[in-house]
């Protein structure tokens, strides 16, 4: 074998998989060949895998740093899983166990260590790893060492003094965001290209993500809000819902919850142990839906999520598609929307501003602590400080600036045991004002800067044309093809261009008429999920529970396709002809003109959807054929799908509560269920199943397959 080989042949019998994804292979070259990488990847895109491969033949061990310290244990696990040896350093440790570990290290029986960032303000942490050999330097969401990113670590800045102390080694930074200032950045702090090597290979790619269906939908108010997320629930079962503000999450998760749907709430009020309980909960699935402000998902590895919603606009187009990203990271299609209301835009104002004070606010801020603090710390809220403020209309600002002077080492700040407010005093000797270390132009230009990036999400929401386009143009990727077929605007157009909304034909007629007596029938009982279900003639235990299978109207459109009526349905809704009612659970019901149409008293232009659109795209199947098995999830023996799933859930448990699709994900069950291997040659013909899962799992899944 030569050595050109070794890579994608560690690529199958270790991760499994035939095929590198788009830009994973330039990465990998780069990094044999001794130079620093920048790898920019949207989440999904496989960044992990550029590393971790390496890791395998490089001489020397791979230190990974990452912030994503509640998943490390999961990360390290996988990867023990696939049989490569790696461990994890974090907070979650005790000194000895760490000592353990580093000991094990030095004796090289690691291909890969983990490290949260905060690991290296130790001094004594970074000499213990001094003298290991360190064949590569693994950064990992790198824009949080970027004070112009949404999510700066100040923990990141020490890497660049640790790179010293370990000396220098070759250093890969991955990404999913990537304007050009955080881009510079990460190459500026850690020093990328520097040190005798060549200039940083700096690698984009993978923006495209042809799976999931983009869309806006404006929302008058909350109810139209709820309504459609209870819609998005009931048909697409697991995504998460991103609101912006703590008591929108509250909001939205006591809807749900009232609506019977199986939800958890996280934001970051909540303790930690909480929120590893709910993501715990999210991520084995005992939960299918999250409401979440953006404290939630960095490194969220479920894998089949079908949707992303965003209750209030987000502040950028990156965190807009970082967040929306984390929808079909499985290369199914998925749908994510954002629930547009041009009143939440001010929200989004408020807390830009908020987060960066200007000049005026700091100074104003500074007089009155002096007046208020003058014999001694005070103990006021910040509503109350910021009262004091004349300049200030927003207490969130006043906040930040606190933060600022705290910073500075201006005034001091504490949190009394048993009271809910800080006390703030002056640091003796006072200092003034003028002698402040801040740099007020930079601090204006964030602010100017921060509030262009909303007007960029705000030209998303408004945009009439692709929404993919305006996406991939945003990030610099030059490949981006004028239109698409899965965003709401193209879907719209495909039919628009030809004859823009136009008189449907007879046969039309026909598909029409079906769909809306099936909404005549069950008039205000079901929404739109569970009629297109009843449609296209679906046995899932919904329809059944519900009877929907008795009704004259099952499976009359079943040649149609769940999404194409889908689609189907929400032209009608559009065109008045169907109403969403706003209560507890969106339901649907028939207009008198829907009625007139049913009755063909009236035939009214549509843009009808195009059987074509409503099918998966092609780019993204072919691009994930590899890894993802192509059939149809429809024609497996259910009853040995649930015996796998229970032996999974079993081993799950019994190797320490992994993750089960660690062992296997659902859709290599789907088809081990289908195709029923019986020896293990043929189990590895099972996508999804490589040499080091058979030999691990192989005879297990056997037995069980061949009890049948
Ligand atoms: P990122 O860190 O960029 O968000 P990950 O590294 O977590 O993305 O990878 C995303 C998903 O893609 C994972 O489920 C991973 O197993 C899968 N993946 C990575 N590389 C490949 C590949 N070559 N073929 C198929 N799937 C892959
Ligand atoms: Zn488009």
């Amino acid at each position: 074998m030569s050595d050109s080989d070794q890579p994608r042949q560690l690529l199958e019998q270790h991760f499994g998989f035939r095929e590198f994804l788009e830009g994973q292979q330039s990465v990998i070259d780069a990094i044999l060949a001794g130079d620093d990488t920048l790898v920019i990847m949207p989440t999904g895109g496989g960044k992990s895998l550029c590393y971790q491969l390496p890791a395998m033949m490089l001489d020397g061990i791979t230190v990974v740093v990452s912030p994503l310290i509640a998943l490390m244990k999961d990360q390290v696990d996988g990867l023990v899983e696939k049989g490569i040896p790696a461990t994890f350093i974090n907070s979650s440790l005790g000194q000895s166990e760490m000592d353990n570990r580093i000991a094990a290290m030095k004796r090289g029986d690691y291909r890969l260590l983990y490290i949260a960032p905060e690991r290296f303000k130790s001094e004594r942490f970074v000499a213990a790893l001094a003298p290991l050999s360190i064949a590569l330097f693994a950064v990992d969401e790198a824009h949080c060492i970027s004070q112009w990113g949404h999510d700066f670590r100040p923990d990141y800045l020490r890497l660049k003094w640790a790179l010293k102390d370990l000396g220098q080694p070759q250093v890969i930074a991955l990404t999913a965001t990537a304007t050009p200032e955080v881009r510079d950045d990460i190459i500026a702090q850690l020093a990328l290209g520097q040190f005798g090597r060549q200039v940083p290979q700096v690698f984009v790619s993978g923006f495209a993500r042809h799976n999931l269906t983009l869309g806006v939908t404006a929302a008058k108010n909350k109810a139209g809000k709820i309504a459609r997320i209870e819609e998005f629930v009931r048909q697409l079962k697991t995504g998460i819902v991103y609101c912006a503000t703590r008591k929108h999450v509250e909001k939205v998760a006591e809807h749900l919850k009232a609506a019977h749907i199986n939800s958890i709430a996280y934001h970051a009020g909540l303790s930690d142990e909480q929120r590893k309980k709910a993501q715990d909960k999210f991520m084995t699935g005992k939960a299918d839906v999250v409401v979440a402000t953006n404290a939630f998902g960095m490194g969220i590895d479920r894998a089949d999520l079908r949707f992303v919603i965003h209750y209030d606009i987000p502040g950028s187009v990156e965190a807009y598609y970082q967040e929306a990203g984390r929808a079909g990271r499985d290369g199914e299609p998925s749908r994510c929307e954002i629930l547009y209301n041009y009143a939440d835009v001010r929200t989004q104002e408020f807390f830009v501003e908020g987060a960066n004070p200007t000049r005026d606010i700091i100074a104003g801020l500074y007089d009155a602590l002096r007046r208020l603090c003058a014999r001694g710390p005070v103990e006021m809220s910040i509503d109350d400080i910021a009262e004091q403020v004349p300049s200030a209309t927003n207490p969130m600002a006043v906040g930040s600036a606190l933060y600022q002077l705290e910073r500075a080492g201006f005034i001091q700040r504490d949190y009394r045991q048993g009271s809910r407010t800080y006390t703030t005093g002056l640091v003796e000797p006072v200092k003034e004002f003028a002698d402040l270390p801040i740099d007020f132009d930079r601090l204006d230009a964030k602010l100017k800067r921060d509030l262009g990036k909303l007007q960029r999400i705000i030209a998303y929401a408004d945009h009439r044309g692709c929404r993919h386009h305006f996406i991939l143009d945003y990030f610099g990727d030059t490949d981006a093809e004028p239109r698409c077929s899965v965003c709401d605007n193209c879907l719209a157009r495909n039919t628009a261009t030809h004859a823009a909304a136009r008189l449907p034909t007879d046969a039309e007629i026909i598909v029409i008429q079906k769909a809306l007596s099936c909404v005549a029938r069950v008039n205000g009982r079901f929404g739109r999920g569970r009629i297109a279900q009843t449609l296209v003639g679906s046995r899932s235990k919904d329809v059944l529970d519900a009877r929907l299978d008795r009704l004259s109207t099952y499976g009359l459109l079943r040649e149609q396709g769940e999404d194409y009526v889908w689609s189907l349905l929400d032209v009608l809704i559009r065109a008045g002809c169907i109403e969403i009612s706003a209560g507890q659970y969106p339901t649907l019901s028939l207009t008198p003109l829907g009625r007139d149409v049913m009755l063909r008293q009236q035939a009214i232009p549509l843009a009808l959807p195009e059987h074509a659109a409503a099918a998966a795209p092609k780019k993204a199947a072919k691009k994930r054929e590899t890894a993802v098995k192509p059939a149809e999830p429809v024609d497996y023996d259910a009853t040995l799908f649930d015996a796998l799933r229970d032996w999974r859930r079993n081993k799950a448990a019994k190797m320490g509560n992994i993750r089960a699709y660690l062992i296997y994900p659902d859709r290599t069950l789907e088809e081990l269920a289908r195709i029923k291997p019986q020896t293990e040659a043929e189990l590895l013909e099972v996508k999804g199943i490589g040499p080091a899962k058979a030999r691990r799992f192989g005879a297990e899944t056997l037995a069980i397959l061949r009890k049948r």
